[in-house]
């Protein structure tokens, strides 16, 4: 049986398991797919031992082992190379471990899932870790208008805009963001996983036609909350770029491409 897993510590939450047997049943395929949750210090190791059985296909990584999951590929997608995080390994049937980063795919999806076009369009990201990096060559190669991020500590934004290096990207103040209309302000921070709110001072939500947070919880999240106060005209949470980005890595692994909506409908209602 092909073998799957994620990769975690904490890893008990993960809903990885459920949306792979889920995207596997739609495809008739019997999988194994399992959580491990290695110390710190024993990712490589936990990582070598999963990939030794012959029947070891592909592992999510998730936080925080996705910049040393990076290490140990042989071959990056330019996604994984900015993000400098890797969530998707794949073994391929010459042995090389290839790494990928698919949460901007899936971040992508999940926006198009909103029934909202990304073309032209000027969008804004919050927040500049690795979730954010992931995001920015997938936002780009939608043919964006311009693509702009601001962060607590603007030094990190400004560092990704010099290595992105792109004519549509840029890194934006708090004057510039005044002067900035976005169509769609994406929360890329782990505030909401705090409970807590970015700063949004200098942030106009009156054009916004979508608020995304790539947090997600059983209700509307803070940010979701007060974009919606501010004028935005719909809001989203991440759960549909979790299962996005999770079929992008299944279609990676299997060739297969899975249907998103009903996992996305199923987890909604647990
Ligand atoms: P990182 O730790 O790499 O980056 C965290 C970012 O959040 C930094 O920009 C940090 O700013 C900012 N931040 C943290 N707390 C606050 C705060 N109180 N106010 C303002 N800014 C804050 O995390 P990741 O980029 O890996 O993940 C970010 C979020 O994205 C998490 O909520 C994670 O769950 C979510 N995510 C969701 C996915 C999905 O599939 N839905 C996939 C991947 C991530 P500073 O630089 O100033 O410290």
């Amino acid at each position: 049986m092909n073998k799957f897993a994620v990769f975690g510590n904490p890893i008990a939450h993960s809903l990885s398991p459920t949306i792979h047997q889920m995207f596997a049943r739609q495809h008739n395929l019997t999988i194994s797919y399992e959580k491990i949750g290695p110390e710190e210090a024993d990712f490589e190791r936990s990582l070598h031992v999963f990939f030794a059985a012959s029947d070891a296909i592909g592992c999510n990584v998730t936080s925080p082992f996705k910049g040393r999951a990076l290490q140990q590929a042989d071959t990056l997608n330019n996604a994984a190379k900015l993000a400098r995080a890797v969530n998707t390994l794949h073994r391929t049937d010459t042995g090389q471990l290839q790494g990928y980063n698919t949460d901007g795919i899936g971040l992508v999806a999940d926006i198009h899932n909103q029934g909202i076009t990304l073309a032209n369009k000027k969008v804004l990201l919050i927040g500049a870790g690795g979730a954010a990096r992931g995001a920015i060559h997938p936002l780009l190669d939608e043919g964006i208008n311009t693509l702009a991020i601001t962060n607590r500590t603007m030094s990190r934004a400004e560092q990704i805009a010099s290595e992105v290096s792109h004519p549509a990207f840029m890194a934006l103040d708090k004057p510039g963001l005044m002067s900035f209309d976005a169509d769609i302000i994406i929360n890329t921070t782990s505030a909401s996983l705090h409970n807590q709110l970015p700063d949004l001072q200098h942030i106009s939500f009156v054009k916004c036609e979508l608020a995304y947070d790539m947090a997600y919880s059983n209700e509307a999240t803070l940010y979701m909350e007060r974009a919606n106060q501010e004028g935005a005209a719909q809001s989203a949470d991440g759960l549909g770029m979790l299962v996005e980005q999770a079929a992008a890595a299944f279609t990676i692994w299997t060739g297969k491409v899975p249907q998103t909506g009903p996992v996305i409908d199923a987890l909604r209602q647990r």
